[in-house]
């Protein structure tokens, strides 16, 4: 009974994580990686044959030279022989608890169920060499804890938890029926969740960001105009009022993170920044004039190509295909727009709702050559995104460097059987192509 109460005790204190901790183990794990060409994430070309030594979740040392390991100590060699190795693929606009449900399996299934899946999904992401993610709304908290203690193997997630929103906005699923809500009254569906939290005045916004801060979110996403897949939010709509998107900020800020909104049009995307928002997703119905904007205040653009099939996801004829059809036409001159006023541009998938597309995620990322040289985007998806990680400040869940293959950064790698700077649609084809996979270290596919 006593040791029943002090196990109770210092599960409130806090003190079970020192009470019972694993013995950590003196000697950290050693891989060395023989004769790889080198793409460090930053370079439009490959390095000479290099060496490269990883130490625990660590890159330690990177040379030309042959890198001496004592035999007693166990370590691991990759011949590479002459693959390219790479840091791993980073997808800055990821919802991993929605890819693989429908709509309706999402709002209507049980919890544990979905759960179930997103792990699966998570353990294909990391398989199709996304080491990382950064999701932009749902319930990831949960998943994002059983990958980082090694339970289900996943990408890194930087989560944003629930997506903020208003009555009748982007992530609002509720029927009119279930209205007028009553502040206090029952969560909706999609608020117990924790998908999409809905806000109507400054005040309730600051409410509904602490709780996803005090849940471990790294940013926090809001939703300031209408959306593709939402019932009701026509695409013209601006949701949010400048001073709730600051009450936002304003918390995020205090807290020492960032806010990113969902956001088409010009007068949504204006308003953000003028309230202090520190990144714009989509931004596909943006004009000249709100580019020169985002440029000109270094606001990072986290955009995507969409391909045609997401829209297959909506029935021909209905409201939600049509506004996708008005959204997808604006990819070309958006990219255009991003490339002219080089605004600093993340890139990012964004698929709901189809396990179909989500194998193809690396094809959406080769579908960037229509705009980027295969080097820029393979950039793109590594060294900027993570550049854009960064904006998490002392939220970074994961301290250290991503999206390069350096000396002292994490060791999140692929070895790619070719050269993925000369042929960019090796990406494509994941399951063959990259014949090594490492996350923090350690290996979660070796076929050498
Ligand atoms: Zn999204």
């Amino acid at each position: 009974m006593v040791v029943r109460a002090f196990t109770v005790l210092a599960a409130v204190l806090g003190l079970v994580g020192t009470a019972f901790a694993q013995p950590q183990s003196a000697e950290l794990s050693l891989i060395l990686f023989e004769n790889v060409r080198i793409f460090d994430g930053k370079s439009d070309s490959l390095s000479a044959n290099m060496n490269v030594l990883v130490r625990g979740s660590t890159i330690e040392k990177i040379s030309k030279d042959p890198i001496p390991v004592n035999p007693g100590i166990g370590t691991k060699t990759i011949v590479g022989g002459g693959r390219t190795l790479m840091p791993g693929l980073i997808d800055m606009h990821w919802h991993a608890m929605m890819v693989r449900p429908t709509v309706a399996a999402l709002l209507g299934g049980d919890i544990g169920y979905l759960n179930l899946m997103a792990g699966a999904e998570a353990t294909d992401t990391l398989m199709r060499g996304f080491t990382t993610v950064r999701d932009m709304g749902g319930p990831v908290f949960g998943l994002k804890r059983a990958i980082d203690d090694g339970i289900v193997p996943g990408p890194r997630i930087y989560p944003s938890g629930a997506i903020i929103t208003v009555t009748g906005g982007h992530g609002d699923f509720r029927q009119p029926v279930e209205l007028p809500r009553t502040i206090g009254a029952p969560q909706s569906r999609g608020e117990q969740l924790g998908a999409a939290m809905i806000a109507d005045s400054p005040d309730e916004v600051r409410v509904r960001v602490r709780e996803q801060l005090l849940s471990g979110a790294t940013q926090i996403k809001l939703t300031a105009g209408g959306g593709v897949a939402s019932p009701h939010s026509p695409l013209d709509a601006s949701t949010f009022t400048e001073a709730e998107l600051r009450a936002a900020v304003e918390a995020a800020e205090n807290w020492g993170t960032y806010v990113t909104v969902h956001a088409y049009t010009p007068i949504s995307i204006q308003r953000a920044i003028a309230a202090g928002v520190k990144c714009i997703e989509h931004g596909h119905l943006m004009d000249q004039q709100t580019a020169e904007l985002i440029a000109a205040k270094g606001i990072w653009l986290s955009t995507q190509a969409f391909p045609d099939e997401l829209a297959d996801a909506f029935p021909p004829g209905s409201l939600e295909r049509l506004k996708a059809n008005v959204v997808f036409a604006g990819t070309d001159r958006t990219f255009e727009l991003a490339k002219k006023y080089r605004i600093k541009t993340a890139f990012g998938t964004d698929i709901l709702f189809s396990p179909q597309l989500a194998q193809r995620q690396g094809s959406l990322l080769a579908m960037l050559v229509r705009w980027y040289t295969p080097a820029e985007t393979l950039i793109m998806a590594t060294a900027t995104n993570a550049e854009l990680l960064g904006l998490s400040g002392k939220r970074n869940p994961y301290p250290g460097k991503l999206g390069v293959v350096e000396e002292g950064a994490l060791a999140d790698l692929l070895l790619v059987d070719g050269d993925p700077i000369a042929n960019i649609t090796l990406i494509e084809q994941p399951a063959k192509n990259f014949v090594v996979i490492m996350k923090d270290g350690k290996l979660y596919k070796n076929n050498l």
